[in-house]
């Protein structure tokens, strides 16, 4: 994913509907019993309940049939946006669709006019979804353009985000996951060392000679507290600098896991990813989420989706 917008998720039914728009077409049910045409997307004929329905192209000529303007954005991910113009247009065919119109003036815009399809793909993968402008405008697509393509870069070669631009806040995610990051190995004097700190002295941590006929896994493990402490010493990499704000606060975890256990003397590693970014009435809130896993293992011994809150 290439944004934290909602994106639509494709179903075997309305496959056939996404696909179209990446080809820059738009292709509605066309049933081959009644001749109705249907939207949105189903199994059966919304007129006669007939199985048999086909995709078809058409035009996507249609008018305007209703129409507001969300001065406020409908979702902090659609700050962007705004104003947004949220319509429903009904194609020559006579269905209706929920869309948004593109490209034109507030003062243009009047139910009833005439509007035709433009394409407008929104992430990198090449999903694309259907906005509508007026019949007259000269463009028929909106090319995805990555709003962090032109952002300076520091020292360490991060790009420069300020929390000011929420295009580029919800460009986040597309980073997916940092390379991994140093090792680090737990030994047993560090699990002791935490033990005495936490005050969990179990014997599944503390005591090898038990552990090593008792425990399920042959020695001891460490604490998932531990290890969820060790992200701190881990050099996450991360490809961006958050800029702009005065404070950063720690907000805490929205999840935190311990799938896996570490044996001791494991080797750990770690890499992260940020999750979500949104614009909050609070600030900026970034969940990164954290993976911490023993070197070799795909299943993490730690997930923590830390939440960071600039301001
Ligand atoms: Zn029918």
């Amino acid at each position: 994913m290439s944004n934290s917008k909602p994106m639509p998720l494709e179903t075997a039914i309305s496959a056939p509907f996404w696909q179209s728009l990446k080809d820059g077409v738009v292709r509605i049910q066309h049933c081959q019993d009644c001749q109705g045409w249907v939207f949105y997307p189903r199994n059966h004929c919304s007129h006669c309940l007939s199985d048999q329905l086909e995709w078809t192209e058409v035009s996507g000529e249609a008018t305007l049939y209703s129409f507001t303007i969300a001065r406020v954005p409908t979702m902090s991910e659609f700050e962007s946006d705004k104003p947004q113009v949220l319509a429903v247009v009904k194609l020559k065919e006579g269905v209706q669709i929920n869309t948004t119109i593109v490209g034109l003036d507030e003062s243009q815009i009047t139910v009833g006019m005439a509007l035709k399809p433009v394409f407008e793909q929104v992430d990198a993968e090449g999903t694309t979804l259907l906005q509508f402008t007026g019949k007259e405008a000269d463009f028929d697509r909106l090319e995805y353009k990555n709003p962090l393509a032109d952002l300076a870069k520091n020292d360490q070669g991060q790009v420069q985000i300020s929390i000011d631009n929420s295009a580029a806040v919800s460009a986040l995610p597309s980073f997916g996951f940092t390379p991994w990051s140093n090792e680090i190995t737990v030994d047993q004097t560090l699990i002791n060392d935490f033990a005495k700190l936490s005050g969990d002295d179990y014997w599944l941590h503390t005591d090898p000679e038990r552990a090593k006929k008792e425990s399920p896994f042959g020695s001891t493990i460490a604490h998932g507290a531990l290890v969820q402490v060790l992200q701190s010493r881990f050099d996450l990499a991360l490809p961006y600098e958050i800029t702009g704000f005065k404070t950063m606060v720690n907000y805490g975890s929205d999840r935190l896991r311990f799938p896996a256990p570490v044996p001791v003397g494991s080797n750990l590693h770690a890499r992260s990813r940020v999750k979500s970014a949104l614009n909050t009435h609070k600030g900026l809130q970034l969940t990164l989420e954290v993976t911490t896993h023993v070197v070799g293992n795909e299943r993490p011994s730690v997930i923590n989706e830390l939440v960071i809150l600039y301001r």
